[in-house]
């Protein structure tokens, strides 16, 4: 809620006219409460969750035959029954876990300052926020995700979400109830560090899902825009993650590669494309050059 009763004491708070944006904001939200603009976060998680994968799922179903040249691993299929059980599987956890939790948590973004006032932040704060959440979620989740690793963590929390050996994009959030408090951690931790304004949180929270369904997805698009982003996983990345499973010891980040490099835990994966690399030149060097591209990916 807005501590200004009418546009001009706004501005005349400001010493400026508010911007267009500005307007809007305080019209929808000069009677709103911060508790209610919080829970927003709510209905955009559910929206993401529901919407963003079934772009993929239709991908599928109107252009099988263009999409299979980008399946990450081509032999798996799943039905649309498997499609909607995940989703069932997801929402559960949504009403269960994910809502009451972002419902409970509203003293903690009080506490933080995550503010709902005037003036709106600039394009370049909001950007600027946005990327060092990125950076701070990634390093969290690196070593919570090497921890899950664990016997005991993979054991008893995270072999829920390895339950998808190869990833959909419905099955980004799938995972143990516990896994899903603890990985809450390192999404509230560059807010709770940087806090900006309750715009830049919603799109934070809607990004990191986003950007987990888009690694989820199965696919290896050429022309997804994430290609262009310095150190960034993607698909390809994270798949090998789940191909290996269990036992894998390689590319626990959840966005960028370069913990995995440093650490030293992106070895696997480094070996696996060399060795496709290699089957690839062989293939092409005995003249085997109807052999699709998919035939070297993860078999
Ligand atoms: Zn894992
Ligand atoms: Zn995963």
């Amino acid at each position: 809620m807005l501590p200004y009763a009418t546009v001009e004491a706004a501005e005349s708070a400001l010493n400026r006219s508010l911007t267009t944006v500005e307007s809007l904001w305080f019209n929808y939200t000069a009677t709103t409460s911060d508790y209610i603009l919080y829970c927003y976060n709510i209905l955009f998680l559910f929206i993401v969750f529901s919407t963003v994968p079934l772009f993929y799922l239709f991908l599928q179903l109107l252009f099988p035959h263009y999409v299979s040249n980008y399946k990450i691993q081509p032999k798996v299929h799943f039905s649309v029954v498997d499609y909607f059980k995940c989703y069932k599987d997801v929402m559960r956890m949504f009403i269960l876990v994910v809502g009451p939790l972002q419902l409970l948590s509203f003293p903690s973004i009080q506490m933080i300052g995550v503010r709902t006032s005037l003036p709106l932040p600039s394009l370049m704060e909001i950007i600027s926020q946005l990327i060092i959440y990125f950076i701070i979620e990634d390093y969290t989740n690196y070593w919570i995700h090497r921890f899950f690793h664990s016997k005991w963590g993979y054991e008893k929390i995270h072999k829920v979400h390895h339950e998808y050996t190869a990833p959909i994009g419905f099955a980004a959030p799938y995972a143990h109830w516990a896994e899903v408090l603890i990985l809450g951690i390192p999404s509230f931790l560059g807010p709770a560090i940087v806090p900006g304004h309750m715009i830049t949180f919603w799109l934070w929270i809607a990004l990191r899902q986003i950007e987990a369904i888009e690694t989820h997805s199965g696919y290896d698009f050429p022309w997804t825009l994430t290609k262009y982003i310095p150190f960034y996983g993607g698909a390809d990345y994270h798949d090998y993650h789940h191909y290996v499973g269990g036992q894998s010891q390689s590319n626990f980040a959840s966005v960028f590669t370069y913990c995995d490099y440093i650490y030293g835990t992106d070895k696997g994966y480094r070996y696996h494309k060399k060795l496709l690399q290699q089957l690839r030149d062989d293939s092409n060097r005995n003249g085997a050059t109807n052999a699709s591209e998919q035939d070297f990916k993860m078999e």
